[in-house]
């Protein structure tokens, strides 16, 4: 194998299988998996827990003043394979993961000052390459020189099914028309936010994985790492 450490940058949509296929790509080549979401996600649990954002309100002034004092970390669990998040040195990488969380966090992460503080903690992360980095803006804002770029895309009826098992079996009482409207909602405010919006980058290769299993999915993104640490 080539002893070359590259930056794959992997965006797209909701729920269109980026951090599957990250884990995989992380797991085969030795390298170190970022789920940029959950770092938004675990900003948003943080403003749920405090209590300034919730169906009617959402306190951004307050959100902008208190981010100082938001510590978000990510810790590997070997039995997992993973790394889970930590906000102020707690786990919470099931708190995150409900559908509550994702009905808030498009809001908080259009708020520029809550995307500089994380955008700058990924750049390090990603300084000594050999990282796997999943998200909406990571090939276009983060890591624009990133060796190899996917931009992952499915239908959103396909993804909200698949999101809407994800949920169900882990005991979460959701309807597949929430999700749907979930994934809908946060595709429009993702693609179209003024700071950082999701977009595919000029360079970056498009997956569109709605009629492919998990294994032909790795196997034709494999490929595409393998031409380049070939090149
Ligand atoms: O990837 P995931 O669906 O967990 O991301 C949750 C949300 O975090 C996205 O809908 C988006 O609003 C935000 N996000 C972002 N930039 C990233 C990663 C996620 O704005 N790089």
């Amino acid at each position: 194998m080539s002893h070359k450490k590259i930056t794959i940058a992997i965006d797209g949509f909701s729920s269109t299988g980026k951090s599957t296929v990250a884990k995989q790509l992380a797991k085969h080549l030795g390298y170190v998996y970022i789920d940029s979401g959950a770092m938004y996600r675990a900003v948003t649990y943080f403003a749920m827990s405090n209590g300034l954002i919730d169906e009617n309100n959402f306190n951004v002034e307050e959100l902008i003043s208190k981010l100082d004092n938001v510590s978000v970390s990510f810790k590997f669990n070997k039995d997992l394979g993973f790394a889970e998040v930590y906000l102020n040195g707690i786990n919470v990488e099931k708190e995150i993961r409900t559908l509550e969380v994702s009905n808030y966090v498009s809001k908080v992460s259009a708020i520029p000052q809550v995307r500089q503080q994380l955008v700058r903690q990924q750049h390090k992360m990603g300084e000594e390459k050999g990282i796997v980095m999943d998200g909406r803006d990571i090939g276009t804002v983060v890591f624009p020189d990133a060796e190899l770029k996917l931009f992952m895309t499915a239908s959103a009826e396909t993804r909200a099914l698949r999101r809407y098992n994800e949920l169900k079996a882990k005991g979460e009482n959701v309807t597949y028309q929430d999700v749907l409207q979930n994934v809908q909602e946060r595709d429009y405010l993702d693609s179209t936010r003024e700071d950082s919006p999701l977009y595919k980058a000029n360079d970056a290769i498009e997956i569109d994985n709605s009629n492919m299993s998990l294994d032909e999915q790795f196997k034709t993104i494999l490929d595409l790492v393998n031409a380049v640490l070939k090149r």
